[in-house]
């Protein structure tokens, strides 16, 4: 599933190539993805110039005047920017065709990504209730400690409630808990302001690092032939379960936690 560094990195690549140019048609293959596309997609979108391609937790938003066409890549889902004349092939789903004569194309083998509208100066209700951006300055230690106070759920489903912060997802966050030395079971109310503050800390560098590398994920560091990425070298205990811990030694451990996997190092966590 594209995490936040990939979609980061989408958004990095479409831009300089969808930005500032006109919408001439929008091409809709089949009326649903995950939810129907409404029907402004098609009736707004064509004419306008695009104002600005942004990044709202895992959505990305391609803005024009009359309102913001609203993305989601959900579980395999991929943007491309690609010459008009490219035949269309399984799950091309959407085309928005360029002034450039280039196409915005939408592909997405298992449609759980999405294709809305959000009108000029509203907010999608999907948008509605998210948490701050992990690399905004909304975001620090001192904001998850006072977030975090009474809360007996496990640290580790605090930091991945999109309500307390956007884009954090399972291996980010088990990567940077490790990093804090925090057990990922350990009450979120029970972390002190020292340890959030180490702890945003961390979700900070692994994302930005993680950006820096154009997003990783399961499926990019698996790669066709089989052979890891370098970012697996990097990973200190996601899928590492059963391992020797890299600082300390000790079997990493793993178990269930809101529902995911969670592996950590009961030497290096607490
Ligand atoms: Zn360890």
């Amino acid at each position: 599933m594209p995490e936040l560094p990939e979609v980061e990195t989408t958004r990095r690549g479409l831009a300089p190539h969808v930005e500032g140019r006109r919408i001439t048609g929008v091409a809709l293959r089949r009326p649903d993805l995950r939810w129907p596309i409404p029907p402004e997609v098609a009736r707004e979108l064509p004419g306008q110039r695009v104002l600005g391609v942004r990044r709202r937790a895992k959505y990305l938003l391609l803005d024009t005047a009359p309102g913001s066409a609203l993305l989601h890549l959900g579980m395999s889902g991929m943007l491309r920017v690609l010459p008009a004349k490219t035949p269309v092939a399984a799950h091309d789903h959407v085309d928005l065709a360029l002034d450039s004569g280039r196409v915005l194309r939408f592909t997405d083998p298992r449609r759980f990504g999405c294709l809305l509208w959000q009108p000029a100066g509203e907010t999608h209700e999907l948008l509605a209730h998210l948490g701050p951006e992990p690399l905004s300055d909304a975001f620090d230690g001192d904001y998850l400690f006072a977030l975090s106070r009474g809360r007996k759920a496990p640290v580790k489903t605090f930091l991945m409630d999109q309500a307390v912060v956007v884009g954090v997802g399972n291996i980010y966050a088990a990567e940077s808990l490790f990093r804090a030395g925090i057990a990922p079971g350990r009450a979120a109310g029970s972390v002190s302001r020292e340890r959030y503050r180490r702890l945003a800390a961390a979700v900070k560098a692994i994302l930005a690092h993680a950006i820096t590398r154009g997003g990783t994920t399961l499926r990019d560091f698996l790669s066709p032939d089989g052979a890891p990425g370098y970012f697996e070298q990097e990973l200190f205990v996601y899928g590492r379960e059963g391992e020797a811990c890299k600082v300390c030694g000790r079997t990493i451990r793993d178990g269930r936690m809101g529902n995911r996997a969670t592996a950590w190092c009961p030497g290096c966590q607490r």
